[in-house]
């Protein structure tokens, strides 16, 4: 190798892993997440394109190929998706990264069966890699509507889950051992079969967890392979995926420990617990639903003190949030105190909710948690409800319903609720929701894109 070209891979790698910690530190605010993406991206190219002077690289051409069909495939796909299947999105790349990580780690376990300690971190990558790849692919499907989003669950579920990871586990481990490549095969075929055990019975509120734990396993999986990698050739590769591996498994870690929080469970408690698997029996709910049209919609939150409006995936689908910026303005141009409560998983991503209504020009300081809005629902005049459903179904509460303990935003609480949504389609748990047929509950049937927008004339208008 040149002289030059060492140092400068290491300076790279070194501003590069610097450029990732900024990034990430710019992504946990919505003012700075944009900048944080450039960086971080610019980081990543920055440190992919320096590889390819590293020592011990060869087929060029092979590389090259695979960075072209890999980006140009990413490329379209953030282009066209729709801001509603980002969800899918995350999964799907992230299943890549993990099934990348599980490649990598199966090529070092070909090269370096007889070393005990390579082999044992890449045996380790490989299991994570795969876990990964096969329950992302599996969240995908369900998310996509392309599998039964229902929990699947069957007797014996967790005896059975446990033998084939230890079955898979104990033929990597005799590979090693016998250094026979041959018993590989088992021990990746068992591991994708578990990766697809371990993501069946999640369904229902459960999802956003679920996504942000393989990607926190992912980032775990390229770590370990980046420290098997570090003994090898390309050592110094090794060490930029030891530490962008650390960085995605932490940020990931916190993130699934922050979304199990918001939903009350614990993290074995969201694997192994089948939140929504219940098949709720005998709960019938009291009440009819009742209906109420745009203007006396408008004429009830214009004459209010306080109007607290709670957005959900409805909203997203409608694309609504300029038209909601609008109704919000009116409002308060009105003498109306409005506030917005987020619920974190409304929507279909972490903070789907903040970034629509950021993107819509609402001030941050408009945007209530869950934790800081609750205790005012009973002092709220008028709650709008634009498109949620789950996020704000009283039924958490009650024993034996399949949502029960999930947090939600107890808007059922407030003197009176409108509830925006067009028909009678269920939430992404698939449940009833009490909330609608409460006495002081409105509903305001329609797209509510379109509805809002008439909330908006009929507002100019009085
Ligand atoms: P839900 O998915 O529970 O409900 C959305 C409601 O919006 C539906 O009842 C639907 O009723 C209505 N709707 C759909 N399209 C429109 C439209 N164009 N105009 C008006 N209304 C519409 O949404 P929530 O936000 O309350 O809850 C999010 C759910 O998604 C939670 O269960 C959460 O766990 C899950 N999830 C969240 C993720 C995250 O990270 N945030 C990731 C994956 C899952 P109708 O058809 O009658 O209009």
């Amino acid at each position: 190798m040149i002289a030059w070209q060492e140092p400068l891979v290491d300076a790279v790698y070194v501003v590069a892993i610097l450029v990732f910690i900024l990034g990430l530190r710019s992504m946990s605010s919505p003012a700075t997440a944009r900048r944080g993406i450039v960086l971080a991206g610019v980081a990543m190219l920055a440190a992919v394109a320096v590889t390819f002077v590293s020592p011990g690289l060869s087929n060029f051409a092979l590389i090259a190929l695979g960075v072209l069909v890999g980006g140009l495939a990413g490329w379209y796909w953030a282009r066209v998706v729709q801001m509603t299947a980002m969800p899918q999105m995350v999964a799907i790349f992230n299943g890549m990264g993990g099934g990348a990580a599980g490649a990598i780690a199966g090529v070092e376990l070909l090269s370096s069966l007889g070393d005990p300690t390579t082999a044992g971190l890449s045996l380790a990558g490989a299991v994570i890699g795969s876990v990964s790849i096969a329950g992302s692919l599996v969240a995908f499907l369900k998310l996509q509507g392309w599998m039964r989003s229902k929990p699947l669950v069957f007797p014996g579920q967790q005896p059975v889950n446990l033998g084939v990871l230890a079955l898979g586990v104990a033929f990597g481990g005799y590979a090693v051992y016998t250094v026979h490549t041959i018993w590989l095969l088992p021990f990746f075929a068992l591991l994708i079969v578990f990766g697809v055990l371990l993501a069946l019975p999640i369904g229902g509120a459960d999802m956003p967890v679920v996504i942000s734990l393989f990607n926190a396993l992912t980032g775990i999986a390229v770590a370990l392979d980046g420290f098997a990698l570090v003994n090898g050739p390309l050592g110094d590769a090794g060490y930029a995926m030891v530490i962008a591996g650390t960085l995605v498994g932490a940020a990931g870690s916190l993130l699934t420990l922050l979304m199990a929080k918001a939903m009350n469970r614990s993290v074995g408690n969201v694997l192994f617990g089948a939140f929504g698997a219940t098949e709720e029996t005998g709960a019938t709910i009291a009440g009819s639903m009742k209906s109420i049209d745009p203007d006396d919609a408008a004429v009830m939150m214009a004459y209010a003190n306080t109007v607290v409006i709670a957005p959900g995936y409805g909203m997203a689908v409608a694309q609504a949030q300029q038209k909601v910026k609008e109704l919000a303005d009116l409002l308060e141009a009105k003498g109306v105190a409005v506030k917005f409560a987020i619920h974190p998983v409304a929507g279909r991503m972490p903070g789907h909710m903040n970034v629509l209504l950021a993107e819509a020009g609402i001030s941050y300081d408009k945007l209530f948690d869950r934790d800081e809005i609750n205790s005012e629902f009973p002092n709220t005049d008028v709650v709008l409800v634009i498109g949620a459903n789950d996020v704000v179904n009283p039924a958490a509460r009650r024993q034996g319903s399949p949502l029960q303990g999930m947090p939600i935003l107890d808007v059922d609480g407030a003197h009176n609720v409108i509830v925006i949504k067009r028909g009678q389609g269920r939430g992404f748990a698939g449940i009833e929701n009490d909330l609608f047929y409460k006495e002081n509950t409105r509903m305001l049937y329609g797209d509510a894109q379109q509805v809002v927008g008439k909330l908006v004339t009929a507002l100019k208008k009085s």
